[in-house]
């Protein structure tokens, strides 16, 4: 059994503390108190980490040994947003399955409401993808900026880009993998109504290559999580 792994809010030196909220599900949850050991996630490294003071809205932790941790792939996951509850599970599962940035886009087909109240929801869904990566033993959470528009995304740079999409008849997504070595990957995948046809032009005159997940037609978030488990199995 590996041990519980926090991701520190502050760090110095041998010391790290969890502050507010963070702190506070500690404490409840885990009942935390002096002398119990963590894994504590500082900066690049995880270190040993054990309680030396539990106050309201703070937990802190004296540093030792460092912990062997595995570093993630380079895995960017575009996500169009759609409905919340959906959405947030979406990034909950990416985050679990090691993406390494998940950029929320507002896409032509994304609900007006929905678009309205996006940049809102980013502080909910930073949090969301920090519990995620704290119980799935990563050492990060996964970089979550404001949603962005499509000409933002076609510009991101990266090894392989491509866009999910149910319409792309030859190429499945596992067959990109086997054909190359890159390291970086970015996924897009399209909101509940699907890209529009002069965004998935847009992507491939920006280079984008189209994959498809086989012949069902997913919802958004199953499509986010298996694209997400597919690259991040072949990527190793
Ligand atoms: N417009 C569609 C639904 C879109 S599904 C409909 O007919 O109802 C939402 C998104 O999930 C798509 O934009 C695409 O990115 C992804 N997706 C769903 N099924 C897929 C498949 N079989 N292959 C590739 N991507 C898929």
């Amino acid at each position: 059994m590996t041990r519980r792994r926090w991701i520190a809010d502050e760090v110095s030196d041998n010391r790290a503390a969890l502050n507010g909220a963070h702190a506070d599900h500690l404490t409840r949850v885990l009942r935390a108190s002096v002398g119990q050991e963590f894994d504590i996630s500082a900066g690049p490294v995880v270190r040993r980490g054990r309680i030396v003071k539990v106050a309201d809205g703070r937990v802190e932790f004296a540093l030792g040994e460092e912990v062997p941790a595995a570093a993630l792939a380079n895995l960017t996951v575009v996500l169009a947003v759609f409905k919340f509850d959906r959405m947030e599970w979406a990034i909950e599962k990416c985050t679990e399955l090691g993406a390494s940035r998940i950029i929320p886009l507002v896409a032509r087909r994304t609900d007006t409401h929905l678009a309205a109240a996006s940049a809102k929801r980013v502080e909910r869904w930073r949090r969301i993808a920090l519990q995620a990566a704290e119980q799935s033993r990563r050492t990060t959470p996964p970089e979550i900026p404001h949603p962005i528009k499509l000409a933002q995304a076609l510009s991101l740079s990266g090894g392989m880009r491509v866009v999910l999409a149910e319409s792309e008849e030859k190429t499945r997504l596992h067959q990109l993998f086997a054909s190359s070595s890159e390291g970086d990957v970015v996924l897009a995948i399209g909101p509940e109504g699907g890209w529009a046809e002069d965004e998935l032009r847009a992507f491939h005159q920006a280079g984008w290559i189209s994959a498809s997940l086989g012949e069902r037609i997913l919802r958004a978030e199953t499509a986010a999580i298996t694209a997400t488990a597919l690259a991040i199995s072949l990527l190793g």
